[in-house]
């Protein structure tokens, strides 16, 4: 007899002890489903796997999947289990199509040979490449500029072969940039290395580091930094949830893209972090970092009219906020000791 724990839907979330995983998690036990969490900790945290039954292991893993598939009636995947350092990608690329495509191939297949057909997508606003017209809609053409990006743009290719192969349901998600954290400081953002901007700025402010070396200022922009659209964790959440249960009840899948649809440049998220924070934010200009576009904002319309999303901290100010009390009480992320 599969496990259902009560009339609770099994979700299966990979990479469920990560940064947007494991605040999927939260959202998801907080609406009666049950979040199984599957990862293999290479950058997950377990002290983030806390709403829900853990299997520590990889997507790479057939037997496992199956075994995982055996023991609980799984309605839908929610797939988070990707590599997504745009610079890293560019020096490493067997790594990402390694990890984001081929073992996201095997998940896919032990899916469908299981009856597993709705399926949640972590893609990216790197699938587009240079943007032609800003904000970006779902239609604008992909020719991304860094393996992260091409290996995502993979996966939505073959998920469209998939639907029309073997009945596979899906959506899509383009992110813009995650940040910020949950309201309740029971999770936060904590990649090691740190690689992104809103956390290492954050870092700067807290002297953990002298300071934030800012990638290229001589781009096509304002003040000559790149331009990113900041998303809420918890709003990237709330859209998560809406296509899950667009597909739950049956209707089809889709791409959207989920971001603000409001750009930043580099030194404007770091003077909003200096009047949050309080604190001065000692900045040096470096090279651009290869395979990063001066421009990325979204469209989101699609998203708000399809799916009723709802983005509830739009505002950088407050996402930075969430990002701060988590960091400042959270020194060492979910090594510090208050959490063991
Ligand atoms: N960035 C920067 N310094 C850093 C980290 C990031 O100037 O130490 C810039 C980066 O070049 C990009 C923006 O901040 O323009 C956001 O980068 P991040 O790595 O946070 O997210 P990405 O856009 O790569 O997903």
């Amino acid at each position: 007899m599969r496990s259902t724990r009560g009339k609770m839907k099994n979700i299966l979330v990979v990479g469920g002890a990560g940064y947007i995983g494991s605040h999927m998690c939260k959202y998801l036990a907080e609406r009666g489903y049950n979040p199984i969490v599957l990862d293999d900790l290479s950058s997950g945290h377990r002290n983030a796997v806390k709403y829900g039954p853990f299997v520590e292991g990889s997507i790479s893993d057939s037997s496992l999947l199956e075994q995982i598939f055996a023991k609980y009636k799984i309605s839908a995947v929610m797939h988070f289990a990707a590599y997504c350092y745009v610079g890293e990608s560019v020096t490493e690329p067997a790594k990402y199509y390694r990890n984001n495509v081929a073992n996201t191939i095997n998940l896919l297949d032990v899916m469908v040979k299981n009856n597993i057909t709705n399926f949640i997508f972590s893609s990216t606003c790197a699938t587009y490449g240079e943007p032609i017209k800003i904000p970006m809609t779902e239609q604008h053409p992909q020719n991304p500029i860094n393996p992260y990006g091409r290996s995502k743009l993979m996966i939505e290719r073959i998920l469209e072969d998939f639907k029309s192969a073997y009945g596979l349901e899906y959506v899509s998600l383009r992110y813009f940039n995650a940040a910020g954290g949950d309201h309740d400081e029971e999770l936060g953002e904590d990649h090691n290395p740190e690689t992104h901007l809103i956390p290492l700025v954050l870092k700067t402010a807290m002297g953990q580091q002298k300071e934030i070396t800012v990638f290229g200022d001589d781009y096509p922009t304002n003040d000559g930094t790149c331009i990113r659209d900041y998303i809420h964790i918890m709003d990237l959440a709330q859209a998560h949830f809406l296509a899950l249960e667009r597909l739950l009840n049956g209707l089809p899948g889709s791409v959207y893209n989920l971001g603000n649809g409001k750009g930043y440049s580099v030194k404007e998220v770091i003077e909003v972090a200096n009047k949050v924070t309080c604190v001065p934010i000692p900045l040096r200009i470096v090279n651009r970092r290869p395979g990063d576009p001066a421009v990325l904002v979204g469209s989101c319309e699609k998203a708000f009219k399809e799916l009723r999303w709802e983005p509830k901290f739009p505002d950088l100010s407050t996402i930075i906020e969430t990002a701060w009390k988590w960091h400042r009480d959270h020194p060492d992320g979910y090594n510090t000791s208050v959490l063991l």
